[in-house]
């Protein structure tokens, strides 16, 4: 198996703001309609709930026994047309957990009447006075340009209207880096994982969920719904393995291998769960490494705590350096373990004693 290089690129460029994810999602339906040919999954198990969250049900061999269930959000961050002033200047309010300097000189796009380039325009450095150059930016200090006037721009452009990030996804060096790895490597690691399973003996719910980065909404809706006994999920960590970092603050590194969740701010993974992962990994040489992510939560938290008895779950992460940023970057070989280790959790979850 090797990375999808072009299937990646379009995952990742997509755009899907968090309420938004209908281009994603529909670009996510066509690829388990391939699925769906295959006979890999039958066309009924397949259906969006009122939320959004698109649902996938690969069938066990034994009928009526537990369900396992895995999440990979579909949003990414973004934001949201607050104001249009005179000069046709778009204000706006964050969709998600931004870090404002990470806006800088950056481009957007804004989704429109039909989409329109913007600029995230600052004061210039120049005519700052020297006290000001110090402070920290906020996000209230950007304003986005899309250079038309106010009458043309509200032709186009209406209040509640989202802007996602504009930016391809390269590769660097082992490495590949685009605005929305978080999540979309996940969502990538589930459509790759259903490609590939071989026919487990519970039921799989693979469940592509929306809401993610503004309160983990989507997953909470999905689990509720199927009343999970089991659930993996899948997002991204943080990798901060650049210089500068102390020891204890990595969390991750990048290709050292896939990373089993043991909590984040969110969640105290199941004990049993992480044993039968990092026993899983080890007998398939998939190489590993704990993840306690101290701020941040996950899609994990709501699987556990929506279905009618609670759920036994874990989690598995993508090290992922600059975070949050429209340059975050994944290692493929620790992808490509990612997806192993998903694929045998959910075919020999059957044979742990939890
Ligand atoms: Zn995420």
């Amino acid at each position: 198996m090797d990375i999808n290089l072009k299937l990646l690129k379009s995952i990742c460029e997509i755009p899907g703001a968090p309420g938004r994810e209908e281009k994603i999602r529909h670009f996510i339906y066509k690829q388990i309609e391939d699925l769906i040919k295959q006979k890999k999954i039958q066309k009924n198990d397949v259906h969006v709930d009122s939320i959004g969250n698109l649902h996938v049900i690969k069938r066990g061999r034994y009928k009526n026994t537990k369900k396992i269930m895995s999440a990979a959000h579909l949003d990414e961050i973004s934001f949201m047309v607050r104001h249009i002033d005179e000069q046709g200047f778009i204000r706006f309010t964050p969709l998600g957990g931004f870090d404002p300097k990470t806006l800088t000189a950056q481009r957007v796009i804004v989704h429109g009447k039909k989409d329109l380039i913007g600029l995230m325009g600052t004061k210039p450095i120049h005519i700052m006075d020297p006290a000001d150059r110090e402070k920290p930016v906020k996000i209230s200090d950007f304003v986005v340009d899309v250079g038309l006037p106010k009458e043309e721009v509200e032709k186009i452009i209406s209040i509640g209207d989202v802007i996602t990030r504009e930016r391809d996804l390269v590769e660097v060096g082992n490495y590949v880096s685009a605005k929305s790895l978080d999540n979309r490597i996940a969502v990538y690691i589930l459509l790759e994982t259903l490609r590939y399973l071989d026919t487990p003996a519970w039921d799989f719910y693979a469940v592509f969920t929306v809401q993610e980065e503004v309160g983990l909404r989507g997953a909470q809706v999905a689990a509720h719904t199927i009343n999970p006994d089991f659930a993996i999920n899948l997002d991204t960590t943080i990798a901060y393995d650049t210089p500068g970092a102390a020891e204890y603050e990595k969390c991750t590194q990048l290709g050292k291998g896939t990373a089993i969740k043991i909590m984040d701010s969110s969640v105290i993974c199941d004990s049993r769960m992480i044993e039968f992962m990092k026993t899983t990994a080890d007998k398939h040489n998939i190489p590993w490494q704990p993840e306690i992510l101290v701020s941040g939560g996950t899609d994990t938290a709501p699987m556990q705590r929506a279905g009618k008895h609670g759920a036994i779950v874990g989690g598995i992460s993508v090290p992922t350096r600059y975070i949050h940023s429209v340059i975050e970057t994944v290692s493929k070989q620790d992808v490509l373990h990612s997806i192993q280790l998903l694929k045998h959790c959910i075919e020999e979850i059957h044979t742990f004693k939890f």
